[in-house]
């Protein structure tokens, strides 16, 4: 049995990853856990992090996967906040006929996107 403390493995990845753009160590406070599940028999554990970087404002979120000794590491650059990451997970993936039906409302449209997207002040 293994047990986790993710505070220490906060600690071990804010020393280990580095920005993908600029290369800079991660800051702790500028990094939040997103999502986190861990089997303590197996010693597995999966992280999901969003990181924000200080130096290039870019954003990365880390897919960390621990399994026993060994530690596996994807980061994917994203425009997501933090907020919208947390917001986002609660929904399932886009699928094919959601992709569908917007392309059908959008052939159908006959107004002005501009004005459609744009903020409007009211009176
Ligand atoms: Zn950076």
């Amino acid at each position: 049995m293994h047990n986790f403390d993710i505070k220490k493995v906060m600690e071990w990845l804010g020393y280990v990853l580095r920005c993908p753009i600029c290369c800079i160590r991660y800051r702790l406070e500028q990094t939040k856990i997103i999502e986190t599940t861990h089997d303590e028999f197996y010693g597995e554990a999966s992280i999901l992090i969003h990181s924000d970087c200080a130096k290039c404002k870019s954003s990365v979120m880390f897919n960390v996967e621990i399994r026993g000794p060994e530690v596996f590491s994807v980061g994917m650059v994203t425009d997501l906040t933090q907020a919208d990451s947390s917001r986002f997970k609660k929904h399932g993936p886009i699928l094919p006929n959601d992709v569908i039906g917007v392309h059908r409302e959008i052939r159908k449209f006959k107004g002005d996107f501009i004005s459609l997207f744009t903020q409007q002040q009211l009176p």
